[in-house]
């Protein structure tokens, strides 16, 4: 199984992930968690590169075409071994973060990212996708927070810095592409305690693979 977590900035995916991790193997599943960009050392490098801001000046276009070659080396090094070796697959966004952020907000055309979207993915689509969803004027203080409480060893990176209405055009970005894909998406509501929304997360996991 393959299944990726999508959202906006500070929705709280990472936390998610890793507590959906930790309840698949309670229930003796064998997974693995992973992250894009990255996940690997060559896609590490990639996410390093673009997220200081080297690649900025470039354009949506070809940063399109980066975070490919990233999606690239990610799937055929680690999420299809994985898969092949019968391991779930967590992963912390993936092919519709290329479509949210460079194809809908950026303005990187479909012809493009549909393109780069099958060189990368090879086939391997995930089959459940989790949209945390939540307002981001809410998400905004949570990110606020985790950086006050990170103090100067912040992670806080160039996309976050985007302002309030460019945060909402790209929560309805996800909506739109959750709702023209309705039966690998699931929205679920992120404004909640987290151990909440991890109960959330687990009912739809655990009813979507019921065997
Ligand atoms: O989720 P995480 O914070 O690790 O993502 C790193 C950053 O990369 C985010 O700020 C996100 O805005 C950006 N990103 C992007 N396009 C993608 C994937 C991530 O702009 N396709």
């Amino acid at each position: 199984r393959f299944i990726t977590f999508e959202g906006g900035e500070g929705v709280g995916k990472s936390t998610q992930v890793k507590r959906l991790l930790a309840r698949l193997n309670e229930a003796g599943i064998d997974a693995v968690r992973t992250r894009e960009p990255g996940g690997t050392p060559k896609a590490e490098a990639i996410r390093s590169f673009i997220l200081q801001g080297r690649s900025e000046s470039w354009g949506a276009g070809a940063e399109a075409v980066l975070f490919a070659s990233a999606r690239f080396d990610h799937v055929n090094q680690l999420i299809a071994p994985n898969l092949e070796a019968g391991r779930w697959v967590l992963c912390d966004r993936f092919h519709d973060s290329t479509r949210a952020y460079q194809g809908l907000t950026g303005g990187v055309d479909d012809t493009l990212i549909a393109a780069l979207e099958e060189l990368a993915l090879n086939g391997h689509s995930p089959d459940l996708t989790i949209v945390l969803d939540m307002d981001p004027e809410v998400a905004f203080r949570r990110v606020e927070t985790r950086a006050v409480e990170e103090a100067l060893t912040s992670t806080g990176d160039r996309f976050e810095k985007e302002d309030l209405v460019w945060h909402r055009r790209l929560r309805d970005n996800f909506l739109a592409i959750a709702q023209a894909n309705p039966g690998r998406c699931v929205v679920i509501p992120a404004d909640q305690p987290e151990a909440a929304l991890e109960e959330n997360i687990w009912q739809v996991v655990s009813q979507r693979f019921a065997e």
